[in-house]
């Protein structure tokens, strides 16, 4: 057992053990936009700068002084926080703001209804009951209407005005062969898809669209299950849909024949999709294989979840990142930067057209929609706005900067650096594979997918710049700085690559570790 101070550590002293192991385990006392501070042995400030960006809630920065001041000042006036069953004039005026947004982004007026939750995966999970009920409702109304299509059968048999079809003597068995087909089809739990290399969250339903097998299958037992569609491989979803078609079984009179006939069942519940997936290893989906999903959604009828947990708010030079390629969806989840680096808050969007109100009803939680959350939310998005989209463009400019800098150092050393992604600030750099090196410490922490920590911790303790490898890909680092990035910053961001390629080139194994 690890001990901190006095204290035992008994708050995940397994993960600390990790990042002390990786040189991670650092007690941060202080930050203010993009950078850090640690205290050094004579009690002095260290700054390190941030690229981690609270895993990109911080479009705005640490600390940022204008909502500081908004949070300090709606604590002073002692806004009731907890006013549940009430009017919540922040949270109205958020789902007004975010509706103004998102219809300037889209060209489109149809209005979005705004369910709010306190983390990304909570706002997955509504998207996913909300979905869930609109299915099932649909199933409701499908099996309404074949009863009373048998029904109608059997008087029309009764009668005498309509044969039995082929294979049946009496008119309760034809009955009993639709209504067993049925119900086997009745109790399948809906699918979900989602796009391989997914992460929309690691709660219960959620963390089954994560396609990260070490996140996903210890808890397979527990939820619908989501079938992973090749990211960006034209075709593949039209032939997942083909494949996981069912019908469920009615009956029609016609021409004085009953005859049997299939009518399509909702097989899926949702499509999951990150317009640029950040813990798969920032992956942008392209145009053409969005508007594919949405053609092949709306034809059977399933409506797509844009999860912009982490590409929203900003983050790619555009409020949404899926409206760059196109992407239109039935529901929206935002996050993470929503509550401005103070708040935890998070809101799922449902376009005007699928939104059940019962809902409102039947999904809450304590925090949702608390005065302060929703008021700081409502602050960052008039940031986010201020001055004609000032941030949007400053992202574009500030982005553009930072990824010609990891081009360059692509260029560089083609040998160390795969791939440089993304858009804006939520850019990766893929690194070669290194588990087939020589050098013995470097091919076994990339096989046991550590490699990615130690060369952070490496460049937090040599460079003082702190960044991480995305959670489902070790290999890429991920880049999610604030929008006031400095071309200092990018400077020393490139100084401390520049030495981690150096090494890797040279497979100089002690540097990395000294
Ligand atoms: N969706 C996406 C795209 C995310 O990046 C994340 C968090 N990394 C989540 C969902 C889950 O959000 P949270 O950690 O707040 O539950």
């Amino acid at each position: 057992m690890s001990t901190v101070g006095d204290h035992i550590d008994l708050a995940e002293p397994h993960m600390r053990e990790n990042l002390a192991m990786a040189g991670l385990d650092v007690e941060y006392i202080r930050a203010t936009g993009n950078t850090m501070y640690f205290l050094d042995e004579n009690g002095q400030e260290v700054p390190v700068i941030d690229y981690a960006g609270g895993y990109g809630a911080l479009i705005l920065g640490h600390n940022n002084p204008e909502i500081t001041a908004h949070a300090v000042a709606l604590l002073n006036a002692q806004i009731p926080i907890l006013a549940q069953f009430s009017r919540h004039t922040a949270a109205i005026g958020t789902a007004a703001k975010l509706n103004e947004i998102i219809q300037r982004e889209l060209g489109d007026d149809e209005p979005y209804y705004a369910v709010f939750a306190n983390t990304g995966a909570e706002a997955i999970e509504a998207a996913l009951k909300h979905a869930e009920l609109n299915r099932a409702a649909k199933v409701s109304a499908l099996t309404g209407e074949i009863s009373a299509a048998v029904e109608a059968a059997r008087a029309a048999v009764a009668a005498g005005e309509a044969s039995l079809p082929a294979g049946f003597q009496q008119f309760d068995d034809l009955a009993q062969h639709v209504a067993q087909h049925n119900a086997e089809l009745l109790v399948r739990p809906p699918l979900f898809l989602a796009l391989e290399g997914s992460f929309h969250g690691k709660l219960v339903s959620s963390v089954q669209l994560t396609h990260n097998e070490e996140f996903r299958t210890p808890f397979a037992a527990l939820a619908a299950q989501a079938v992973f569609v090749p990211f960006n491989q034209p075709g593949a979803l039209t032939k997942i849909i083909e494949q996981g078609r069912a019908s469920l079984l009615g009956l029609v009179v016609d021409g004085g024949a009953v005859q049997i006939v299939e009518r399509d069942f909702p097989v899926f519940g949702a499509f999951l999709v990150e317009p640029i997936q950040g813990e798969g290893g920032i992956n942008e989906v392209s145009a053409e294989f969005a508007a594919e999903i949405r053609q092949a959604c709306e034809a059977i009828g399933c409506p797509i979840v844009v999860d912009e947990i982490q590409s929203g708010m900003g983050r790619t030079g555009a409020f949404l990142a899926s409206s760059l390629i196109g992407l239109r969806g039935d529901y929206y989840t935002l996050a993470k930067s929503l509550g401005g680096g103070l708040a935890k808050v998070s809101v799922l969007l449902v376009r005007e057209s699928c939104y059940r109100k019962e809902f409102e009803l039947i999904h809450s939680s304590t925090f949702a929609k608390d005065g302060f959350s929703s008021a700081v939310a409502l602050r960052v998005l008039d940031l986010l706005e201020a001055d004609d989209g000032r941030v949007y463009r400053l992202v574009e400019e500030r982005g553009g900067r930072l990824k010609a800098m990891l081009q360059s150092l692509a260029a560089e050393f083609p040998d160390v650096v795969k791939d440089v992604r993304g858009k804006g600030l939520m850019l990766g750099l893929e690194l070669h594979d290194q588990s087939d090196s020589q050098a013995a410490l470097l091919r076994d922490f990339a096989r046991a997918h550590i490699l990615g920590y130690v060369i952070s911790g490496y460049l937090l303790r040599r460079h003082r710049v702190r960044t991480f490898p995305t959670a489902s890909a070790a290999n890429t680092l991920r880049f999610a700085p604030s929008v006031e990035l400095t071309d200092g910053e990018i400077a020393q961001l490139e100084s401390g690559l520049r030495g981690l390629c150096s090494i890797l080139r040279d497979q100089d194994e002690q540097a990395l570790f000294a």
